[in-house]
């Protein structure tokens, strides 16, 4: 069958269902639904959720098609045929799991395909769509909640960021552990998850090209990373950091930039080369810093948060624009979930991410 024929013998099944889901299943056994709120419009809609064998079940159709998600349903074999950045899915009636690019994930409950309709455990959501997203989605199962994250991304014009190179410093590593957090979990593992997702983010959506300077939980020292950033002639350094509420007045983050400036006119006060900032990098520096901190602060209402120049080890003789962003530990990005583990990570990782991304745009159309 031809894309078009298939397409429109879908709308017809997906409207047919609909009246079906309305008739026989939604009235008698509804007790739920999942509510989805696209945090860029703040527009929120309800896909219901109906109950059988004591398991709750989505209807897969109406979840995928308010998503924008590529699907194609073979209807005479019960297999929904998933597409989505990349990857492939396959779900088939009948079997407790679905197949992601090759690898079964196990659900509680069998997938049901009836009266002109495909249902999937809840589970597909934390299970699937949450790893296939790659970010763009939250999902909040105590609420039954889907956050999408994912915004205007698809609005902004290609090429503008076909060039962009971005390094990451995720703060700390291997013997150096950072702080002990009140979450129960060393610092060098949030900088390097909050690093590890932002890079993939960036590179994903922005094309961006990243460098990171750790891939993993190894000793690197200051000098090392300073050397990865140099030699990368890159757009924009970051280091992530997180800090207590002795660093941090209250719910907030500072950024970094380096204090000290030379002039190449002014020779008297040149420093080692490691040592020195170029004027126009500190003032690129310093534009980031408020270009992120305000899209930061977006994210986080409420939130309190200052630039610091300093003459920290990292920064002095940077020869490319960087910062340091350093996040109170208590800190909440798009809600209230805890910054350090699971949905809260990505939450952090995806308010960086627009933070970076506002700002390296600003950027570019300046130029
Ligand atoms: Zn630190």
């Amino acid at each position: 069958m031809n894309a078009a024929g298939c397409l429109s013998l879908r709308r017809q099944i997906t409207v047919f269902g609909h009246l079906l889901a309305v008739l026989n299943l939604v009235s008698p056994s509804y007790s739920n639904s999942i509510t989805i709120t696209a945090i860029a419009s703040n527009a929120s809609h309800e896909i219901p959720v109906v109950k059988e064998n004591g398991t709750d079940y989505l209807i897969l159709p109406d979840l995928l098609q308010y998503l924008d998600i590529e699907w194609e349903w073979d209807y005479l074999h019960g297999i929904i045929h998933i597409h989505h950045r990349d990857h492939m899915v396959r779900v088939a009636e009948g079997v407790a799991g679905g197949l992601v690019d090759g690898n079964l994930v196990d659900f509680s409950a069998s997938n049901i395909q009836r009266d002109n309709q495909f249902f999937v455990p809840v589970d597909f959501i934390p299970e699937i769509l949450m790893s296939v997203g790659e970010g763009n989605f939250a999902w909040e199962s105590d609420g039954y909640r889907i956050l999408d994250l994912s915004g205007e991304v698809s609005g902004i014009a290609p090429g503008i960021h076909e060039q962009l190179v971005v390094v990451i410093d995720p703060g700390h590593g291997g013997e150096d552990n950072g702080m002990w957090l009140a979450s129960g979990i060393w610092e060098k593992q949030v900088t390097f998850h909050l690093a590890d997702r932002l890079a993939s983010i960036l590179r994903t959506r922005l094309g961006v090209s990243v460098e990171m300077t750790r891939s993993g939980d190894e000793t690197v020292s200051i000098e090392q990373r300073k050397v990865v950033a140099n030699a990368s002639k890159a757009d924009l350094f970051i280091g992530i950091h997180l800090g207590s509420d002795q660093d941090l007045a209250g719910n907030g983050f500072n950024i970094y930039v380096s204090g000290t400036a030379v002039t190449p006119d002014d020779p008297g006060s040149r420093l080692f080369y490691w040592e020195e900032t170029p004027a126009s990098v500190q003032a690129e520096s310093l534009q980031h810093a408020r270009g992120i901190g305000n899209a930061l602060a977006e994210t986080a209402p409420g939130t309190k948060w200052s630039i610091k120049q300093l003459n920290l080890k990292i920064l002095k003789g940077l020869a490319i624009p960087g910062c340091i962003i350093e996040l109170n530990e208590k800190m909440t990005f798009y809600g209230d979930l805890d910054l350090s583990r699971g949905a809260g990570l990505r939450r952090t990782s995806e308010a960086l991410f627009d933070a970076i991304k506002i700002s390296l745009i600003a950027k570019r159309s300046d130029e």
